[in-house]
């Protein structure tokens, strides 16, 4: 069973989330288990505080170390194995497919969301294994990378899905976006399917497969061709 670890200010928000649809089955099924932490609850404060103003002055509140250290060590003290820690920031590296399947060979992963200005850098050159980053921009909080990274890495452990094939012909697995999909009707307000799709030739359909896998991407993301 592969176990997720969520630090985070709002534990509700990811188990509501990721309570459903596949995710949520596979949870069921004990092939996954996300486990919330609130990190609130590791605040030495007696008004629970976890944040403070920023040294050197400016806007916004920073999330102090010390509740998200003692939080980290609560998860590695009931862990048989020491989770890969990541730390979700704008500022991290890139999250791909490639990183995703990577992910999905560790047993235990921690994630820390941050919010407001961010974290306490201490705390992350401490304990913090990977920085990663679901595009370039900004969100409020580390709630919904999370929840991203963890859903594209679930797909790629064994059972979640119904067969392997189901990720190993979509979009970025080799490089290249899916070909495009059809469903009944035949024929919808005048524009009917292609024909090949149609005829029960399991090669020629295919070889329209991968050509038009070929053609999505020069299309809608040459990029991927070049690298
Ligand atoms: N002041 C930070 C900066 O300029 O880099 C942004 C902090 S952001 C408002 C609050 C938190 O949201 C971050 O600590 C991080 O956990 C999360 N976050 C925001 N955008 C993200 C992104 N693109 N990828 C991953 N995490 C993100």
């Amino acid at each position: 069973m592969t176990r997720f670890n969520v630090l985070t200010l709002f534990p509700q928000m990811v188990k509501e989330a990721m309570s459903v649809s596949i995710i949520g089955r596979s949870q069921k099924k004990s092939i996954i288990d996300i486990k919330c932490y609130d990190i609130r609850d590791y605040s030495t404060d007696k008004h629970k505080k976890v944040d403070d103003t920023p040294y050197g002055g400016g806007k916004g509140m920073v999330m102090m170390a010390e509740p998200i250290a003692r939080c980290y060590e609560d998860i590695c003290k009931n862990s048989a194995t020491t989770p890969l820690f990541i730390y979700m920031s704008p500022a991290g590296k890139q999250f791909t497919q490639k990183i995703a399947k990577e992910l999905s060979k560790y047993s235990n992963i921690a994630l820390l969301c941050g919010h407001y200005e961010g974290i306490d850098e201490r705390v992350l050159d401490k304990f913090v294994d990977e920085r990663i980053s679901i595009g370039d921009y900004v969100l409020t909080g580390g709630e919904i990378p999370a929840m991203v990274l963890i859903d594209a890495v679930c797909r790629m452990i064994p059972g979640v899905l119904s067969d392997s094939e189901c990720f190993e012909k979509e979009s970025y697995y080799n490089n290249l976006l899916e070909h495009p999909h059809y469903t009944k009707p035949a024929l919808w307000r005048g524009i009917s399917v292609p024909d090949v799709l149609l005829s029960g030739n399991h090669s020629e359909i295919e070889k329209w497969r991968n050509e038009n896998s070929i053609s999505q991407t020069l299309k809608y993301r040459k990029d991927l061709i070049n690298n």
